[in-house]
């Protein structure tokens, strides 16, 4: 079922009010999945008493220490941002994205993200995202109350899975966790070949993070960039 594998996840969140919010927010859209990545207060009575009828939802969240660990079983990971980021990571109108996600999300995991209240998410939580998605706003301001954006997002991914007819499959991607391990590995052979400066290395690994969070690797293809990553280093590491 589609719904139940749309995970969201707050990263951050400072307010226990808007925890509660957003749990509500997404029981009302027919979601149930909510998961938090060091909340500053949680449990709290607030955000209980902002669940309304998303209390199940609010007790049954997941809580991680990192985004690495809220992700590691998700295919697809899309980031949420009020502004517009310099940064190769493609960004698309709320809308224009809910069908890659309904897709995906028929057999497989997908994670909606959401940054902290006052900073939104950092570069290192964009660098895990497959593609940023944004809800247009008035040019002035358009920067939301983060429950008020999981409501409008939610909404907008339930009203589209409405008119989307399940018999559309989808390859399967591949997890958040495999993404990790790979990207690690990656980064291991490129300090061993001398291209990747360990004195600087932020900006060539957020690079290739986000070329290959676009291309959406399936399993296969993480399994033959890995291939290819160990049969650099299988000679060097018989000399
Ligand atoms: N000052 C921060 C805003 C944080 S608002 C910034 O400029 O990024 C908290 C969170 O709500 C954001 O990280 C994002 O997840 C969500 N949000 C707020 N406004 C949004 C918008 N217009 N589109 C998509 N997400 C939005």
């Amino acid at each position: 079922m589609s719904h139940d594998n749309v995970e969201f996840i707050l990263v951050e969140p400072s307010h226990p009010g808007n925890v509660g919010a957003a749990a509500r927010a997404i029981g009302t859209m027919g979601f149930k999945n909510l998961s938090l990545v060091k909340p500053t207060k949680h449990p709290h009575p607030e955000s209980r008493a902002r669940s309304s009828g998303g209390l199940d939802i609010l007790l049954n969240a997941k809580v991680f220490e990192t985004l690495d660990e809220a992700i590691a079983d998700s295919s697809l990971v899309i980031g949420t941002t009020a502004r517009e980021r310099r940064i190769s990571v493609p960004i698309d109108l709320i809308h224009e994205s809910t069908e890659g996600i309904f897709k995906t999300s028929l057999n497989q995991k997908v994670s909606i993200v959401f940054g902290p209240e006052t900073s939104g998410l950092s570069n290192d939580d964009i660098d895990r995202c497959n593609r940023l998605v944004y809800i247009p706003t008035g040019e002035m301001y358009s920067s939301l109350n983060l429950a008020m954006a999981v409501q409008v997002i939610a909404y907008q991914i339930n009203l589209s899975f409405f008119g989307l007819s399940e018999d559309q499959s989808q390859r399967e991607l591949a997890s958040g966790k495999e993404m990790e391990l790979f990207y690690e590995h990656l980064e291991e052979v490129l300090l061993q070949t001398g291209f990747l400066n360990p004195n600087n290395p932020k900006q060539l690994m957020r690079r290739l993070k986000a070329l290959f969070n676009r291309a959406e690797l399936d399993d296969n293809e993480v399994n033959i960039m890995r291939g290819i990553l160990t049969s650099y280093q299988k000679p060097r590491l018989k000399q």
